[in-house]
């Protein structure tokens, strides 16, 4: 049978393409390597994301089975200044309280709903090799499934493979982004202590000691599963891990590493005081990356599979998601008016889509530059009226909310005014410099961010470890 899509990866990326191209009644095939449910890194939503939800049809799902996040809070490792952005600052209406997730319960939910609109799925079926030069301009797929091998075929292909990078990698296109080379480890918590703000939904990011360049990022994912990651440069890591090799502590020297720096950082220390390991630690250490050439005629990589970019702002999934709404669009065209008007479509989208990442890029580099401002330093509220910085305030907040496709321009502009010292300082002063207005949570109380959640839809991935910090 001739596809007309075939989507490598059945993650939120390739999921969401599958429901959007299924819905224009296109025949769409998502192969996925592995048996969902399957664990995953990613777990903090942006607010941004709550309308593609809605249009996707899961919202009403989402909230039985996710903790609400009404915003973020960001902290010095000392814990001796920090600073809580509420979303309902700047959205007023319900899609400020965004959702932390288990990311094995969210994608799986993702695409059983592609499948529920009318997507084809094979789970388990490891896509293999790829000729983008099948007859008449198709696309030809090897997958292996129950040790078989399967080939398909498809007018068009969708590379949405996440970090295995598909196209990427056999194409040699993968590029990485030197001064983000950072690698992050992450498991999650039981029997943690509620307090500090993770009681009421707040994102938690505690920004480490100047030399590891890295933060810890903790979120409740459960009423009793607290995912905590940390995020250290190479550098470091290469020094601790020499450090565990001369003590002869070589074997699960990632795990010792992980549990020594949730000894070091004071919030961590008090939280996970009497805690224990729920999971297997995940490592992830292949990022960040671009690949330049990320479609043509018959392809496209969205997502991960294409582009990544440091966590620091929870960016990934809504970049994701988003991107396969904005091309499933561009894609329709290129069926319905032929090569030339899609290919114009496909140019404007990728412009878009680029556009939304470089700006992420622009603020993920300015969170690790120590010259730059601290959002932990910087207080959320203002009193000020001077009318222009107080705009600039609400971009902050924006942009932690997620708004990089509406006006990345603007932001951009914005981000690069703050990198004067000058307007730095007065911008500081006039709006932001208030300490004793800290807010220390965003006025939820514990029945907002876990009360809708119906314990008998959760489901509980294994239990590994009983390590205690
Ligand atoms: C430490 C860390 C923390 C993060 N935190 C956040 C966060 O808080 N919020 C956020 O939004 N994002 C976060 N991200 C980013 C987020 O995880 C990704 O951006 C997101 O998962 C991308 O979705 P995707 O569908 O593109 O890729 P994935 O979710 O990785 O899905 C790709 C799928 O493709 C499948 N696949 C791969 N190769 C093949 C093959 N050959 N054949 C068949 N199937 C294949 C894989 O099994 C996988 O299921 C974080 C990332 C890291 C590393």
């Amino acid at each position: 049978m001739l596809y007309d899509f075939i989507i490598i990866g059945g993650g939120p990326t390739g999921a969401s393409a599958g429901t959007f191209l299924a819905r224009k009644g296109y025949k769409a095939l998502i192969l996925e390597k592995e048996i969902f449910p399957r664990q995953h890194v990613g777990e903090s939503l942006l607010p941004f994301c709550y309308p593609l939800f809605e249009e996707l049809g899961v919202l009403d799902e989402m909230k039985k089975r996710f903790v609400r996040k009404p915003g973020a809070r960001f902290s010095n490792h000392d814990g001796t200044s920090s600073s809580t952005w509420c979303f309902k600052n700047i959205i007023h209406d319900d899609s400020y309280l965004s959702f932390h997730v288990v990311r094995a319960d969210f994608d799986k939910m993702l695409l059983d709903n592609a499948v529920k609109n009318g997507a084809e799925k094979r789970e388990g079926c490891k896509v293999e090799k790829v000729d983008l030069n099948g007859p008449n301009g198709t696309v030809i797929v090897d997958a292996i499934q129950d040790e078989t091998r399967h080939t398909f075929q498809a007018r068009f292909l969708i590379d949405a493979s996440g970090q295995d990078t598909f196209l990427a990698k056999r194409s040699g296109d993968k590029n990485a982004y030197q001064d983000l080379d950072r690698i992050a480890f992450l498991t999650h918590w039981k029997g943690a202590k509620y307090t500090q703000g993770i009681d009421v939904g707040l994102l938690q990011i505690v920004y480490l000691e100047a030399h590891k360049s890295g933060w810890f990022g903790i979120q409740p994912v459960g009423k009793d599963r607290l995912s905590v990651g940390l995020v250290v440069n190479r550098k470091y890591l290469k020094e601790q891990k020499e450090k565990f090799k001369r003590s002869g502590n070589e074997d699960d020297w990632q795990k010792q590493f992980y549990l020594q720096e949730v000894r070091e950082c004071s919030l961590t220390r008090e939280i996970l005081a009497h805690a224990e390991i729920a999971q297997p630690l995940i490592a992830v250490s292949d990022y960040s990356y671009f690949a330049e050439k990320t479609f043509g005629s018959n392809f496209v990589m969205l997502g991960d599979a294409g582009k990544f970019l440091d966590p620091i702002f929870a960016s990934g999934v809504y970049l994701g998601i988003n991107s396969s709404k904005m091309f499933a669009n561009a894609l329709d065209l290129l069926f319905k008016e032929g090569q030339e008007e899609g290919m114009k479509a496909m140019i404007a989208t990728k412009k878009h889509i680029d556009g939304a990442y470089n700006l992420v890029e622009k603020f993920v580099n300015i969170f690790y530059d120590p010259e730059s401002f601290n959002l932990a330093t910087l207080s959320s509220v203002s009193e000020s009226n001077y009318s222009g910085y107080e705009t600039a305030f609400s971009l902050v907040h924006y942009l932690l909310a997620g708004d990089f496709f509406n006006n990345y321009e603007r932001y951009s502009d914005f981000l690069d005014m703050l990198k004067n010292p000058k307007q730095f300082a007065r911008w500081k002063n006039l709006v932001v410099n208030k300490p004793n207005l800290h807010e220390k949570t965003c006025g939820h109380n514990y029945e907002t961010i876990f009360g809708e959640i119906d314990d008998e839809l959760v489901e509980s991935t294994s239990i590994n470890g009983n390590v205690r910090a």
